[in-house]
């Protein structure tokens, strides 16, 4: 088996071949840390967690440098703190730290790397200085230009025609641009603004260059695999190239390039300006992170997604189905070998929807077996499920509506607050108080008494389940 992946760049499906299999290098465009992640920045950070968990489990953990970066210097964080009066600093690092509170409870594993910006600012100076020294940057009116006709190969990741770029205004005309296509590498602050020394003056990095050189820095010149979500397609990485190949001689900044395509509200894109975003942050109030995760990765990564409170309804359901199976086996961290038909389809471009018709067949075969041939195929069924990122609550927990993460995996989060209990309604206490209450009713047959306790904990959220060993709960 080989693994596949879609390289925007050659727009075909390309076996992946690390430059180094001791060291598979891999970044994604991180937040810009002003506001809470929406549930399509989600989805861009779940594929990219599922990648790294497919290039881990091909090439061993320790063998993936997985870097995702924190954009922390930015003009919407300027504004951000002047709208709320608080220091930028306060500001970043509060967003930040929900950042990673929501990619934990959503199961994403942290990156091993997580440059910032603001830490890598003499390194976006000097790279400045080398792309001025070989003629493809220039100096206006306190800004520094990159000067795209410098690079032939400009505009060859997105397909777009430059000429097309630029009657459609996607690009900002300047009258210090020598080319309204140039883009800023480094511009003035203003005194309420912040800033660094630079030999331009002081002044802050454009974003663009902010991810050349943390990859640089971090990374080394030329990666194995670089993604973000499409519309990061242009300006933003066909600026990185640019900017990554003239300072590094031709050296390609990424060898494979992935982007995910968008989630959207009826056919809109999810984004801030359109104004309908559901944050992933008050979603998690409401839902487990494993039937968000589910949801997020329940069509193929290329393809648009339609977020719907119906589909998240349905991961639930389905969450639910192999968590009943799961509470046979002894929940534990280990992690077997996951089957080959979900490997299979996660290795072809991360087909996700094929991985999970293969799980799905996993469990209608387990709960068709008995005995030990059963309880092995339930634990196939696990890893498998794990690779993908589920099934990392205890199972006894899941059935009680307690989704904490028990893996100590997702622990290693720098930064992450623990998930708090999702317990609506009524307590665990109250229920066990009124399942003994109704089993008391139904030792002295008052049954009209014990239906309506059944009853009444349907209408909460609470169904009743009577086996062989009394009676057990689970929340619905
Ligand atoms: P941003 O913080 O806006 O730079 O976005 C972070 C990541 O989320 C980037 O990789 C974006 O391309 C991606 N992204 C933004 N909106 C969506 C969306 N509606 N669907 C999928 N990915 C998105
Ligand atoms: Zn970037």
């Amino acid at each position: 088996m080989a693994l596949t992946l879609y390289d925007t760049m050659a727009r075909e499906k390309r076996v992946f071949v690390p430059a180094d299999p001791a060291r598979v290098t891999f970044y994604a465009c991180g937040p810009t840390v002003y506001n809470f992640s929406h549930i399509g920045n989600a989805r861009a950070f779940i594929v990219f967690d599922l990648l790294y968990r497919m290039l881990r489990q091909r090439y061993g953990a320790e063998h993936v440098v997985y870097a995702r970066n924190i954009t922390d210097i930015d003009d919407k964080i300027i504004k951000a703190a002047r709208e709320t009066g608080e220091p930028i600093m306060a500001i970043t690092d509060k967003y930040t730290k929900l950042f990673h509170g929501d990619m934990k409870a959503l199961g994403a594993l942290a990156p091993v790397i997580e440059p910032t910006a603001t830490g890598h600012i003499a390194k976006m100076i000097a790279m400045i200085e080398t792309l001025i020294g070989k003629g493809a940057a220039y100096e206006g009116d306190d800004h520094v230009l990159f000067a795209v006709d410098k690079y032939a190969d400009y505009g060859k990741l997105s397909g777009t025609q430059r000429d097309e770029m630029i009657a459609g205004a996607r690009v900002e005309v300047a009258p210090y641009k020598k080319n309204p296509a140039d883009f800023v590498l480094w511009k003035p602050s203003g005194d309420d603004e912040p800033g660094w020394a630079s030999p331009w003056g002081r002044g802050r990095p454009g974003w663009h260059l902010e991810c050349s050189v943390m990859i640089e820095s971090e990374l080394g010149r030329t990666i194995d695999i670089h993604g973000g979500g499409q519309d990061l397609r242009f300006p933003h990485h066909e600026n990185e190239i640019a900017q990554s190949a003239c300072a590094h001689d031709g050296a390609p900044l990424a060898r494979y390039w992935v982007h995910n395509g968008f989630l959207r509200m009826g056919t809109d894109k999810m984004s801030k300006s359109l104004g309908n975003v559901v944050l992933a942050h008050d979603l998690l109030a409401d839902w487990p992170g494993e039937v968000i995760r589910w949801a997020l990765l329940s069509a193929h990564y290329r393809q648009p997604l339609e977020w719907t409170d119906d589909l998240l309804r349905q991961s639930k359901r389905q969450l639910d189905r192999f968590y009943r199976l799961l509470e046979e086996v002894e929940f534990s961290d280990s992690n077997e070998a996951a089957p080959d038909s979900v490997v299979a389809a996660l290795e072809d471009d991360l087909n996700t929807p094929e991985a999970f018709a293969a799980l799905h067949a996993l469990r209608d075969s387990a709960s068709q077996m008995k005995g030990e041939a059963r309880t092995e195929a339930i634990r196939q069924m696990a890893s498998a499920g794990r690779l993908m990122g589920f099934f990392n609550v205890d199972p006894d927990n899941w059935r009680k509506g307690i989704t904490i993460e028990a893996s100590a995996e997702l622990g290693a989060h720098a930064g992450a607050s623990v998930k708090s209990e999702i317990v609506p309604g009524l307590t665990e206490a109250r229920i066990e108080e009124l399942l003994e209450e109704r089993a008391k009713a139904r030792a002295a047959k008052d049954f009209a008494k014990s239906d309506q306790i059944r009853d009444d904990l349907a209408t909460q959220g609470v169904a009743i389940e009577d086996g062989p060993d009394g009676a057990t709960w689970r929340r619905i």
